[in-house]
């Protein structure tokens, strides 16, 4: 009897106290809250295509699909709400064409364009159009992306805001060969010579010996005049035995920052990307926090806006900031899974000018996914396998997610990166995620092109990778290892 008394003269105060702040709310004005957009242009092919319009779904933005002749039959294509051709199959004519994708958002009246990764995801210029044109860009401002997009100009930004980088001399390296020589005696060999405007593992060279570093600046030079337009080179020292791990970020317009945590990515095959995992094994938290928040911080003074991933070498319980890339990555699910937070719909929610709701305090990184990136061509000589798949059976089960656009009769066009999807498997313990991958990817049928299935396979059987992951070398010495004894 009693209670029930308390509980109703609580509740008259409640709903007391409602009206009185509604009425204080009528009488002070209200910033507008932002607004989040109605349409959305998804400027890229593929898996994040479908990625990217699956968040938009969830959140009731429509999507517009652009797409080259090439892609005219794409799943993502088909389930967006409205769709346009932007050219032709080459992508320099369609998903590099920045006028014919700004003019597909007039006529579609998208309010905000969404790059993905690759293609113009991380060009200035593209940006830079977007927003003169008065849509919204789904990533950082112009000027970040081509501070970020310079090597050189990241690792000076970097280390002024407390990041550590790889050993080298700031800067890009200059014409006079003798200046060069003492460079690199200052560093040590083995050096590595980089492109400032290098990307895609290209634009990159290792030097054991003075008598190949002339050679070997000049090609490299060369190499970055002719594939990014920018013959910038600089150096910086050769890691001999580093793992790559990275740290991804969220940054809004009012001020907050948080890191989600990190990914090895290690396993790599001319400096690319095989598969990832998050947590990074050998990482404890205290390191972990202390590097992660490093990152936060240099958001903040960047007033860095979106997702993004700072990308470090790791030896010897040192972290070395080799770049940052200012866009979704391939690999941010295995960070989903281990957070629960969905990064493509967090970054359209900072592009919408919204507050970040999530504090650091509330990131918890729990439990362990691991990607493998299922690409079309044979799993040992790596050449391309585009054709038409005759049969696609894609893995299920507990911990098992799949982002892929590919089908059965989906035809692998020839144009384009030969990456087709990816198997992602989450568990309590490493452990568990392995197990869990080796049943998906013995699950998975493909049949009508090659896939990298049976080298995910051996991977997940390697002692090493076991044991608690590699040096970002070792792919290639196990790869060089099985082409002598084969
Ligand atoms: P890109 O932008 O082309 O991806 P990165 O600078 O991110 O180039 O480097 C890609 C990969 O190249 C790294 O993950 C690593 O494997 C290798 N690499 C880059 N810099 C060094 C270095 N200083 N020492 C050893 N390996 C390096």
């Amino acid at each position: 009897m009693f209670n029930t008394r308390k509980a109703a003269s609580t509740s008259t105060n409640d709903a007391e106290n409602a009206a009185l702040k509604r009425d204080l709310k009528r009488a002070t004005p209200q910033p507008e809250p932002p607004k989040m957009f109605e349409k959305i242009l998804i400027a890229n092919r593929g898996e994040i295509a479908l990625r990217i319009q699956r968040a938009c779904r969830e959140m009731g933005i429509k999507t517009v699909a652009v797409h080259s002749e090439a892609d005219a039959e794409a799943k993502y294509v088909k389930l967006a709400d409205e769709s346009v051709c932007i050219g032709p199959a080459p992508s320099s004519l369609s998903y590099l064409n920045i006028p014919a994708i700004i003019s597909a958002a007039e006529v579609t009246d998208a309010q905000a364009i969404h790059p993905g990764y690759g293609f113009l995801s991380e060009s200035a210029d593209f940006s830079d159009r977007v927003e003169k044109s008065g849509f919204v860009f789904i990533g950082p401002r112009a000027e970040t992306i081509r501070l970020m997009g310079d090597k050189v100009s990241a690792k000076i930004a970097m280390a002024k805001a407390g990041v550590p980088c790889v050993p080298g001399v700031e800067g890009a390296l200059p014409e006079d060969p003798a200046a060069i020589v003492k460079i690199a005696r200052s560093i040590g060999y083995p050096v590595i010579i980089k492109a400032a405007g290098g990307g895609g593992g290209r634009g990159m060279r290792v030097v054991h010996t003075e008598a190949a570093l002339a050679n070997a600046v000049a090609m490299t030079r060369a190499e970055a005049q002719a594939a990014f337009n920018n013959p910038m080179v600089y150096m910086e020292k050769f890691l001999e035995n580093p793992r790559h791990i990275e740290f991804q970020v969220l940054s809004d317009t009012h001020g907050n920052a948080i890191y989600l945590g990190e990914r090895d990515c290690s396993m790599q095959r001319r400096h690319q990307k095989v598969l990832e995992e998050a947590p990074a094994p050998i990482l404890n938290s205290k390191l972990r926090d202390k590097i992660g928040e490093r990152c936060a911080e240099a958001c903040r003074k960047i007033g860095y806006r979106g997702a993004g991933t700072f990308e470090f070498l790791f030896e010897n319980d040192q972290f070395f900031f080799i770049e940052m890339n200012t866009r979704v990555q391939v690999e941010h699910p295995v960070t989903e899974m281990i957070t629960g937070i969905d990064i493509v719909q967090q970054q359209i929610k900072i592009a919408a000018g919204e507050k970040l709701t999530i504090k650091q305090k509330d990131v918890e990184l729990k439990g362990h996914a691991i990607e493998c990136r299922i690409n079309a061509e044979h799993p040992f000589k790596f050449t391309p396998s585009p054709g038409r798949i005759t049969t696609w059976h894609p893995p299920g089960g507990p911990g098992i997610r799949v982002d892929s656009h590919a089908y059965t009769n989906y035809v692998v066009p020839p144009y384009y990166d030969s990456m087709i999807g990816k198997i992602i498997a989450y568990g309590d313990t490493r452990a568990q995620a392995i197990a869990r991958m080796r049943i998906a990817l013995s699950e998975m049928a493909v049949a009508g092109i090659d896939t990298n299935i049976a080298l995910h396979q051996e991977l997940m059987n390697d002692a090493a990778f076991i044991h608690g992951g590699t040096s970002i070398h070792y792919l290639e010495h196990k790869l060089a290892e099985r082409n002598k004894e084969k």
